[in-house]
């Protein structure tokens, strides 16, 4: 996944703001952070392993100055966890120095390497990203922008960036918009070290269900923020402009104030897992606020798949909102069963099986009382793997519930997401290998359900024809050569890692 922030803070510093701004999006990535910054004059970058707070802390920001930043958080899709392939990745290229902060996953990679002078062996890690990088410090044209829109067009896949160079940061998503990129507006002061008053931390715009808003004319003046999602523009007080949209270029921190540059044709086909599951509940996508989205998807899951039990109870944190609406249609109580600790991170997003294994244990520990003897219906958002599942099942037995009914408000995930979601070979999805029946026997539920894809067009209410369905239903709006298919470690020599 990832998470990616750009910043122009005129007349400030950029790396505090972007480094709150990447905090905000931790979720969307664990294994590494960085930030990029350009005083105008030279670019530099620091980025380690480990989470935002850990690499970011205060120390370093002081000494990364000026008011560009790019940063980002990184959840691996292709090349492994090594401190080489984490972002935002650099190069001083023969025609220009270029940082990039990249979500998605490409598709035509090797391609992209075989058009690198001196191929693979000029790259220092084993990134997608690095090849785009190295592409572009060397593609020709004017500026930044001629280069982008001549090199873009030949990158196939998903990928929400953020590229800077000493003068602009440049915010740009695929023409399918995979993955999301918000524009924002900083406050007249972004204030970092004190909160700012209530008032202006407060998302200015909270879009009312059912209307996308319009795309204002960009204005110039205050800041300008770039981001994955719309909770980091709230952390930052900013104000919600509009989604960059599919196959445009929007270029901040040139004297003018922002401005547009399309590259391509919009085929928006934004990832429909983002709403399911992956971004934030309060941020909001396509005018949709995704705790709202989820908890519709929990009322129309009730409606499709009703259970006769005494307690709703959620997978916490992110079967909650879910939970919620399944609890207030099916008219059953609901309650906490299970608590999470909250400093462990997402099992899935540990990038090996065995690590993800040993992450279920530490995270959820059961609250006995609420589930002893108790007829339940729990309610996740998502089943990839079924791993998880079967050891959140076996926890509640093991605490005395009398029957477990799981309800999933996605459909089962049949095929892999080479769009920039790690969900790996075919073989590892249980519903590639398993009919319903056959997953609600290996996870050792009662009962088990998934929401129709109808019914997550009908909580989202909007039409089909805008989402990437992918790993439900196999249509790849991009298609996906071999060697994408079969592993994410394309270009990692056999036994490397
Ligand atoms: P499993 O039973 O092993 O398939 O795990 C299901 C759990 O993984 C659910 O609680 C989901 O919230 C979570 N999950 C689904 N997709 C992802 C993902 N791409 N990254 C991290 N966690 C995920």
């Amino acid at each position: 996944m990832c998470g990616v922030v750009g910043i122009h803070a005129p007349g400030q510093e950029a790396a505090p703001l972007a480094a709150l701004g990447i905090f905000a999006l931790q979720h969307r990535g664990q294994e590494s952070a960085g930030l990029a910054v350009s005083d105008r004059d030279g670019i530099m970058v620091y980025k380690d392993l480990g989470l935002v707070s850990q690499v970011l802390d205060e120390r370093r920001l002081a000494s990364l100055r000026g008011d560009l930043a790019i940063a980002h958080c990184r959840y691996s899709t292709t090349g492994s966890t090594h401190w080489e392939n984490a972002q935002p990745t650099f190069r001083l290229g023969p025609r220009r120095s270029v940082a990039i902060g990249h979500n998605g996953n490409l598709v035509n990679t090797r391609e992209l390497v075989a058009e690198l002078p001196g191929g693979r062996e000029r790259l220092v890690g084993t990134t997608d990203t690095e090849v785009l990088t190295a592409l572009l410090s060397d593609e020709p044209g004017a500026d930044l922008v001629a280069a982008l829109t001549t090199l873009l067009p030949r990158v196939s896949g998903a990928y929400s960036l953020v590229v800077m160079d000493e003068g602009r940061v440049i915010g740009a998503r695929d023409p399918y918009g995979f993955r999301p990129l918000c524009l924002g507006r900083l406050p007249a002061e972004a204030v970092v070290a004190e909160r700012a008053p209530a008032s202006a931390v407060a998302p200015s715009d909270p879009l009312p269900w059912g209307e996308e808003v319009a795309a204002p004319a960009p204005v110039a003046g205050r800041g300008w923020v770039l981001a994955s999602e719309t909770a980091a523009l709230d952390v930052l007080g900013a104000e919600y402009v509009r989604d960059v949209e599919p196959g445009e270029m929007v270029v901040i921190g040139e004297p003018d104030g922002p401005r547009s540059i399309r590259f391509a044709e919009s085929h928006e086909r934004l990832c429909v897992f983002e709403l399911i599951y992956f971004a934030r509940p309060d941020s909001y996508l396509l005018g949709r606020n995704l705790y709202e989205a989820r908890r519709r998807m929990g009322e129309v899951l009730a409606r499709e798949a009703p259970a006769e039990a005494d307690l709703v109870m959620p997978v916490p944190d992110t079967g909650a909102p879910a939970a919620a609406g399944f609890a207030e249609a099916s008219g059953i109580p609901y309650r906490d069963g299970m608590v999470k600790n909250r400093y462990a991170g997402r099992t899935f997003i540990q990038p090996s099986q065995s690590m993800r294994q040993r992450g279920v244990d530490m995270k959820l520990s059961v609250l006995r009382e609420q589930v002893r003897g108790k007829r339940l219906v729990v309610v996740d958002d998502s089943i990839v793997r079924g791993t998880t599942t079967r050891q959140i099942v076996a926890l509640l037995r093991r605490a005395g519930a009398a029957e477990v009914h799981l309800r999933i408000s996605a459909p089962p995930i049949h095929h892999p997401c080479f769009y920039g979601i790690d969900t790996s070979i075919e073989t590892e999805l249980i519903a590639s290998r398993l009919d319903v029946p056959g997953i609600r026997d290996f996870v050792g539920a009662d009962s088990l359900a998934f929401l129709s894809i109808g019914g997550v067009l009908d909580a989202i209410d909007l039409p089909r024809s805008r989402f990437c369905f992918a790993c439900f239903d196999g249509d790849y709006p991009v298609p996906v050569p071999y060697d994408v298919a079969s592993h994410k470690f394309v270009l990692e020599p056999a036994g490397a890692r």
